[in-house]
Order: C-alpha cells, then structure tokens, then sequence
C-alpha cells in the first residue's frame, strides 16, 4: 500500500546521471536541527542547496520533498561499494532528530514505523540490495555521524530492510588495532572493509581514514563501543557480514 505523505516542493534537486529504475540504495540521516520547521525550512531554501527526497517527522508524519526521480541533494561527497556521488544512484530519507549538536535523542517508535513503511514501500520500486541500506556516516565516515548510534538497524533488518548479525557471530580472537597499527594485517582489515564498502585507502597504515571508517562501521554495526579501534567484537562482525553475501 502507498505510504500516505505531504507534498512539499524542494528546489534543491537536480536530474539523476543514471534511469531511474537503476536506482538502488537507500540513505538514511538524521537533520541534525532544532525541531523538524527549521529543517524542512531549509530543505526547501535554495540558498542551502541541500534536501531529500523524503522527511519523516517524530510524530511519523512523512513529508517528499523531491520526486524520486530526481536526484536530491542529501549525501554530499560520498563513496559506497566502489562508487562516489552516492546521491547519483540513491534515496535519501531524513529523520528528524536533533542530532549530536543539538541533543541527540532515541528515534521514537512512531517515526521508526513509519520509516518501515516507506522502506518497504521505496523497496517495492526499486531493486535496492540490503547492502546499500546505509547511513549517511557509512558514505562519509570522515564527515557525518549520522543517523548515529541510536537508529535501531536490527528494528529494519527485521523487517527485510539493510543488513544485521542476527545469528551467532563467530568469535575471532586478534590483537587490538588503532592509530599507529600497521602491517599486513592491517592492509587485510582495510581490504575487507572496502570490500564490506568503505572508502578507505588499502595502504597497510592504521590513520585517521582508517578510524573513521572503523567508527562508522561500529556505529552501524557495534552500537555499544564506538573508538575507531579494531578489536576481536569488531573483527568477528565484520567477517561475520562479509561471509553473509
Ligand atoms: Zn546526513
């Protein structure tokens, strides 16, 4: 069933490099703004040339912004699975939260409800893989946090949308990696995450890049412990993912 949304009208669009059915991802992200006015005012502001194709509000009201069609300007500089300018080929859907900045707070079950319903119905659409269900912070680890360590990614997992460890994780046992880290084993770490889809150079030298993407991938996967360091928990989730494909 369609979902039941407002229409509003974006300027801050423009037309996809690519058809629309080759459409096949999905990008979640918090608005990081005061209250849900001041981040649809801004959506909708050419000046900020910034938008997404869909806005879904605590309450769960969902608002579109921009025809799906159209690319939305929501991800910025962006790499996933081996391509950059993730908004070329994606959906972009914001929740309103205040964000890190403003008082980052749980995303309420009426608004999660709601992003389901829009999920499933986005996916009814288009071919999106579960694996290019991702965060804003997945794309950019170097620049964004969100949707951040509260978004609930096993709530949409379980119901077919994105990816999640829901059977044993097979325990692996490594030595802690971080800052200063360097190696083979490290280059195979930068290997499976980029294979995983990180932007990550594969050079052998644990850097900040490194810790970026490792966080990221925590706070997708790891919600518990978010430092940038690659340790047994975070090892075993990773392999985990990468031999569920
Ligand atoms: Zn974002």
């Amino acid at each position: 069933m369609p979902v039941k949304f407002d229409l509003l009208d974006s300027p801050n669009n423009d037309a996809r490099p690519i058809k629309k059915k080759d459409i096949d991802s999905i990008v979640i992200h918090y608005t990081g703004m005061k209250n849900r006015d001041a981040a649809i005012k801004r959506m909708l502001d050419k000046r900020h040339k910034v938008s997404a194709h869909w806005c879904i509000a605590e309450d769960g009201k969902i608002f579109k912004l921009v025809n799906e069609e159209m690319r939305a300007w929501h991800a910025g500089i962006s790499w996933w699975r081996g391509r950059g300018n993730v908004n070329d080929f994606s959906i972009g859907i914001e929740l309103v939260n205040p964000g890190h900045r403003w008082g980052y707070r749980p995303f309420p079950s009426t608004q999660m409800n709601a992003l389901i319903e829009l999920c499933i119905d986005i996916q009814e659409r288009y071919p999106i893989d579960p694996r290019n269900v991702v965060g804003h912070s997945d794309i950019a680890p170097n620049r964004k946090k969100d949707p951040g360590e509260l978004f609930n990614w096993m709530l949409l997992a379980d119901e077919g949308i994105g990816l999640w460890t829901k059977k044993f994780v097979q325990p692996i046992s490594i030595p802690t990696f971080g800052p200063g880290s360097q190696g083979e084993d490290i280059k195979d770490w930068q290997v499976k995450l980029a294979l995983f889809g990180y932007g990550l150079y594969q050079d052998g030298i644990y850097g900040d890049q490194t810790s970026e993407v490792v966080a990221a991938f925590q706070r997708h996967f790891r919600q518990a412990r978010i430092d940038g360091f690659l340790d047994s928990g975070t090892g075993s989730i990773l392999n985990h993912l990468l031999s569920s494909f």
